[in-house]
């Protein structure tokens, strides 16, 4: 089982961000910006390519939709998206809000933001992708 898949269970705790059948949504927990959100499927697949075709194409109808909650609450010109999957085996979206295009590099040091005010954003982000 990946940490992932455990976070889905709630074995891990997590910032959740949304969720519907087949996906969850969290903050990452080394954001490289405030509001950076992982998309994970339920579903345990290491590789995002190996998704079937209409399971990449729904999540990634679901992230855009976590997208759009995650511009409604924090300023940001756009949300970007990027996909990496060096370190957790388990398929995932990263959606960064950007102030510009150095946001979105992976070198960059992560933030390190308190419990409370991620709490705060994982809290108002779900209340948006609720009244979606
Ligand atoms: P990568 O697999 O290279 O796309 O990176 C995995 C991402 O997952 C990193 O940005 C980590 O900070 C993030 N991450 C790892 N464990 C957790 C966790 N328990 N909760 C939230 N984010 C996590």
């Amino acid at each position: 089982m990946t940490i992932f898949s455990k976070i889905v269970a709630g074995e891990i705790p997590s910032y959740k961000c949304a969720e519907n059948e087949q996906f969850y949504a969290f903050l990452d927990i080394n954001p490289l910006a405030k509001g950076h959100t992982l998309v994970i499927p339920k579903r345990e697949v290491d590789y995002i390519f190996d998704l079937e075709d209409d399971e990449i194409a729904a999540m990634q109808v679901f992230a855009k939709h976590v997208a759009k909650a995650i511009r409604q609450v924090l300023p940001c010109i756009k949300v970007g998206q990027a996909v990496l999957g060096l370190e957790v085996p388990h398929a995932h979206i990263h959606l960064v809000p950007m102030q510009s295009e150095k946001d979105l590099n992976f070198a960059n040091p992560k933030l390190s933001l308190p419990a409370e005010e991620m709490q705060q954003v994982a809290a108002d982000i779900l209340k948006a992708y609720e009244a979606l």
